[in-house]
């Protein structure tokens, strides 16, 4: 980076400058997970889209992780079209609120054009916050979903690796694509992944020296056209911000700060990185292109 690539443009207002840590790329990024409808952003949240711009993040997709997140997610893709985007689905965590109604009410979200993707869905036997019956029961309903939609898939895997393989394989052969998005799993689990034609989501997880160390190993191993990014944020706070912020909230604006993690570790130009995740983003999720100098 030169001291040209991290200043913001010269009509920039106060507002839309990235928080201090934050950098600017010149080639636009797309931040495919957000989770901009947690309630961490009421107070402030058209200020962190706006630094999101600042930071070369042109477009989003915000997460839905339960009926109510995914339903302000299309709401606020409204507020900012052709910029925001969204996934329609439920966490493993909330696996006992995917009812029938739930289900009919998230088959009525996919219909809207702002959602890209059906997810999050996955298996997550790390927090167990939901009985394994009642995840594996929501992910198959929400595969089920994806195919009737024709829509990729937005998935979430922790500690669950078989039955998230068996339940995947057996639907995959109607989907239309997905992203193993926050990917934190070893090599095994990431050639598995590869080999099926899932794309992988790379977070901040890769910034933390206690836990994702061996991500700066494993991202060489992802094709370019595989590879997408995503900050996960308010969560995953890349460890290595300096100066740290002083909220621990993660933020899209960051999201410049994980692709140079990340095209350093590949041993490529971020440039390239930031060009080629960009590319594959708007491939897998059908995403329209947009005159980012025009976004206000
Ligand atoms: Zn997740």
């Amino acid at each position: 980076m030169t001291e040209n690539d991290i200043t913001p443009t010269a009509q920039a207002v106060c507002l839309r400058q990235p928080p201090p840590s934050a950098q600017r790329i010149v080639a636009p990024l797309i931040d495919i997970g957000i989770n901009l409808a947690h309630d961490s952003y009421d107070a402030d949240r058209d200020a962190v889209i706006a630094r999101a711009t600042a930071a070369g993040v042109v477009q989003m997709i915000v997460t839905g992780s339960s009926a109510a997140s995914s339903r302000l997610g299309v709401s606020l893709c409204r507020q900012h079209p052709g910029r925001l985007f969204a996934t329609a689905g439920v966490h493993p965590h909330h696996a006992t609120e995917l009812t029938s109604s739930v289900l009919a009410e998230l088959g009525a979200l996919t219909a809207e054009p702002q959602i890209l993707a059906v997810g999050e869905c996955g298996l997550d036997y790390y927090r167990n916050y939901a009985p394994h019956t009642a995840q594996q029961e929501a992910f198959q309903r929400q595969l089920e979903l994806a195919a009737r939609c024709g829509k990729p898939v937005f998935l979430h895997q922790r500690e669950s690796h078989e039955d998230f393989m068996a339940i995947l394989r057996e639907h995959w052969p109607a989907l239309c694509g997905g992203v193993a998005h926050c990917f934190t799993g070893g090599a095994a689990e990431l050639d598995c992944y590869l080999e099926l034609g899932l794309a992988i989501g790379i977070t901040g997880w890769i910034c933390d020296e206690r836990r994702g160390a061996h991500l700066l190993e494993l991202v060489r191993r992802i094709p370019a056209d595989r590879l997408l990014l995503e900050t996960d944020g308010p969560y995953l706070l890349p460890r290595d911000l300096t100066p740290k912020p002083s909220a621990r909230r993660n933020e899209p604006a960051y999201l410049p700060h994980i692709a140079t993690v990340v095209a350093r570790a590949r041993g490529e130009p971020v440039e390239a990185l930031a060009r080629t995740s960009t590319e594959t983003a708007r491939r897998l999720f059908r995403i329209p292109e947009i005159d980012f100098r025009s976004v206000p």
